[in-house]
């Protein structure tokens, strides 16, 4: 009985995280998506949002539920019984910050393991900075993230030049 979480901002949610959400739902007990909500960060959809966008494209996976957290993630991981947090790795440009995070929070709790599962090479260019930035340019969204988060990107962004 392995929980695991996976931890972001998903601001928003990208066909390359749920991707990810579905591989590693089968592999553990529990997954809680958790959306992290950083006072220092700037983001374009509220933690409500975020949230809501990820819940509409869970759909009846029974083991996956969805959770926030403003504080350290090793904390929330450690009080919600998790043994595992796993991210997601694109390309080598990801490595040295997941690297240096993982040490960190061993560093923080040495019981809290942290897995790290290989994107899609379909998906590996996909990310919420560069979905924002292709919609402010009016670009096809479709195969980058899902149909709702379509629709919130085009009533949020004002496509450049229309
Ligand atoms: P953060 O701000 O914590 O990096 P993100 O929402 O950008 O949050 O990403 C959450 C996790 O999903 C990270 O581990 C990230 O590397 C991973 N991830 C992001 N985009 C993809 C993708 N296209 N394919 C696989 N993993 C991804």
């Amino acid at each position: 009985m392995v929980k695991a979480i996976y931890p972001g901002s998903f601001d928003p949610i990208t066909l390359g995280h749920l991707d990810i959400i579905r591989r590693i739902q089968p592999l553990f007990s529990e997954l809680v998506v958790v959306v992290a909500n950083s006072q220092r960060k700037q983001y374009l959809f509220s933690l409500e949002e975020r949230v809501q966008l990820i819940q509409q494209n869970l759909g009846s996976l029974p083991n996956v539920r969805i959770d926030k957290c403003d504080g350290l993630i090793v904390d929330y991981a450690a009080a919600a019984g998790a043994q595992v947090i796993v991210r997601g790795l694109r390309a080598v440009s990801d490595f040295e910050s997941e690297y240096a995070m993982s040490a960190m929070n061993r560093k923080l709790n040495s019981h809290v393991e942290t897995m790290i599962v290989f994107t899609r090479p379909e998906y590996s260019f996909v990310a919420s900075t560069m979905v924002k930035e292709v919609a402010h340019h009016g670009g096809d969204l479709s195969n980058l993230v899902p149909t709702n988060v379509i629709s919130a990107l085009a009533g949020r962004i004002q496509v450049k030049g229309r």
